[in-house]
């Protein structure tokens, strides 16, 4: 976790802090696949399975993360098992559906509130990207509305639509954000202004980088060294940057940009980046 002080500064406004998942592991390429998946595995190993078997559609993340953490510990990860003999464990898109989803990010909440202790800083708004679809589902966002309502202090997440499905990313963040709530022993409902998830930086569809989307992977990179991906982050912190100039996250407030990892996708986007 570090501030962007140029980046803050360039905004005119509040002071933004990163908190890095693209870092997160040191398995292959990181982000948030990674936490998710280090709650879903142990059963897979209780359970005996040999092989994991994710679902992710094109240039899937979390395929990727899933790969790595097979390679890891010694498991293989394919899509075909039983017929050649092995044990399978599937693995959800995203790992999303999964009953424990929303547990690593509730736990991201918790690491959080340990590292503002360190730190001094009080983090009123969180920026996080959040999608929905057929492969992959807003666990991210609802696991730490799951974690940050336990702690019941004056916070803001905020969701930026990264797959222009606003009502659909709403309804899934809420479905698993209360599933996980039950999970960790809440102990009441979750408010609906809990669950703020803002449309405005997606373009047309998911995966489809905009203009906003180029702009502020060129101005984060320029600034602070920090690479983003044209189809997650670059959108979400598009949002952030118009949300912070813009006023509409006041300046005297701490924001903490989620970066979910993901920049393996800028493989296949160079040629957007030419120029
Ligand atoms: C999967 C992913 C997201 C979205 O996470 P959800 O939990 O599905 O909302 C955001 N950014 C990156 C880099 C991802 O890989």
């Amino acid at each position: 976790m570090h501030p962007l002080d140029r980046l803050s500064a360039h905004l005119g406004g509040a002071r933004v802090w990163a908190k890095r998942e693209d870092v997160n592991s040191g398995l292959a390429h990181g982000g948030n696949k990674t936490r998710e998946l280090e709650h879903l595995v142990p059963e897979a190993l209780a359970q005996g399975a040999d092989t994991l078997v994710p679902i992710g559609g094109y240039q899937s993340n979390h395929t990727r993360q899933v790969a790595a953490v097979a390679a890891h510990l010694g498991l293989r990860a394919v899509q075909d098992v039983r017929a050649a003999g092995g044990t399978p464990h599937a693995i959800p898109a995203g790992a999303s559906d999964h009953r424990l989803g929303g547990l690593g990010f509730a736990r991201w909440a918790e690491e959080v509130r340990r590292q503002e202790e360190e730190l001094g800083v009080f983090f009123d708004t969180v920026v996080v990207c959040s999608v929905t679809g057929s492969t992959q589902a807003g666990s991210t966002q609802a696991g730490m509305v799951a974690g940050f309502a336990a702690q019941d202090r004056p916070r803001r997440v905020i969701g930026i639509d990264a797959s222009a499905e606003l009502a659909e990313t709403r309804a899934q963040v809420e479905r698993i954000a209360r599933r996980t709530a039950d999970l960790i022993d809440l102990g009441r409902d979750l408010r609906e202004d809990e669950v703020e998830v803002l449309l405005g930086w997606a373009g047309e569809r998911y995966g489809v980088p905009v203009a906003s989307t180029l702009e502020a992977i060129r101005l984060v990179g320029r600034l602070e060294g920090v690479v983003l991906d044209p189809v997650h982050e670059g959108k979400s912190m598009a949002g952030l940057v118009d949300l912070v100039r813009g006023g509409r996250i006041p300046p005297g407030s701490n924001v903490l940009f989620a970066h979910l990892g993901g920049q393996p996708a800028l493989n296949a986007c160079s040629a957007l980046f030419r120029d």
